[in-house]
């Protein structure tokens, strides 16, 4: 059931990709050629201190910049990335656009400020990974920020060692480890004794759920408890309204991420909000 699903949501990613090339590229070699003219940009959604209502940092989020069919999301093109071995040039662009945006507003960030990317499992256990990371914080002006490194997959996670080894290695020179979609895996829990993990992103189809009655929130509850008794911290995501958030600062969770707040913006969009925010 699950291959076929997965394969079906392929065949949909690569479809939505092949109506917008030419007939004789496959959509592999659009995505190369995308990435390859720097098509593939970074948008930053912010993420919260709900308690004291300043920027935590950002989540850096791709997008597809289409001559002609605008922004195209990433659902439609990370799958055909991370099936053909593209997710790792693709990301390499992205960190080095992120690096550069940064760059050129280090005065403004606070210290500490969270600079999230998603990697893939494809990519973080390829060779070059540790280098590759060790040589992004470089290209940084700025050393006091928290370069995240969020742990993402849509198909369930296959965690070995070597993954775990490569992320506790980055962990030990100051990178912040993040295990997105937490409560959504197969394998989330088996090594979480492993791995050195800061914290946790509750997905968002657990935060989607709660409305205003209390039932809504069991799933949710059961999440959080197990979380809490991990010592894992919290980040909660696709927060969307009032009774949510009214629902997350009762249970002391803090760090938060969604439309109620922010949607992902472009890096100038970023710049204002960051701008019109007092500094901390
Ligand atoms: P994710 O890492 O779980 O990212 C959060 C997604 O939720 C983003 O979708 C974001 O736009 C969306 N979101 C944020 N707040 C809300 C909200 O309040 N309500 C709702 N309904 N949605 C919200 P997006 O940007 O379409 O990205 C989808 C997924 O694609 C990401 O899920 C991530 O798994 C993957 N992805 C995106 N960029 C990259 C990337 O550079 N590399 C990799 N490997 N994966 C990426
Ligand atoms: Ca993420
Ligand atoms: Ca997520
Ligand atoms: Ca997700």
């Amino acid at each position: 059931g699950i291959l076929i699903f997965i394969l079906l949501i392929s065949a949909a990613a690569a479809y939505a990709i092949d109506k917008y090339l030419n007939k004789n590229d496959t959509p592999e070699e659009t995505l190369r050629r995308a990435i390859a003219k720097g098509e593939i940009v970074p948008f930053y959604q912010p993420i919260v201190n709900g308690r004291e209502g300043t920027l935590r940092g950002v989540e850096v989020l791709a997008r597809w910049k289409h001559p002609k069919a605008g922004y195209i999301s990433p659902a439609s093109f990370i799958p055909v990335a991370e099936k053909s071995g593209l997710i790792v040039p693709l990301t390499q662009s992205l960190m080095m656009q992120v690096a550069a945006n940064m760059n050129a507003i280090a005065s403004k960030l606070p210290s500490g400020f969270h600079v999230g990317i998603n990697f893939s499992a494809s990519h973080i256990t390829s060779l070059t990974f540790v280098e590759e990371c060790l040589r992004y914080r470089d290209s940084f002006n700025r050393d006091d920020l928290n370069l995240v490194i969020e742990v993402t997959e849509r198909e369930p996670l296959d965690v070995d060692e070597d993954l775990v080894q490569r992320l506790n290695t980055l962990h030990e020179n100051g990178f912040v480890i993040a295990l997105d979609d937490f409560g959504t895996g197969y394998s989330g829990l088996s090594y979480l004794h492993d791995l050195h993990i800061d914290y946790i992103k509750i997905d968002q189809s657990f935060v989607g759920r709660v409305n205003d009655f209390p039932d809504s929130t069991r799933i949710l509850d059961c999440v959080l408890d197990l979380a809490r008794k991990l010592s894992l911290s919290i980040v909660a995501e696709g927060v969307e309204t009032k009774a949510q958030l009214d629902y997350l600062n009762k249970n002391n969770i803090v760090f938060l991420q969604g439309y109620y707040f922010y949607k992902p913006v472009t890096f100038t969009e970023f710049v204002m909000i960051l701008l019109s925010k007092p500094k901390v």
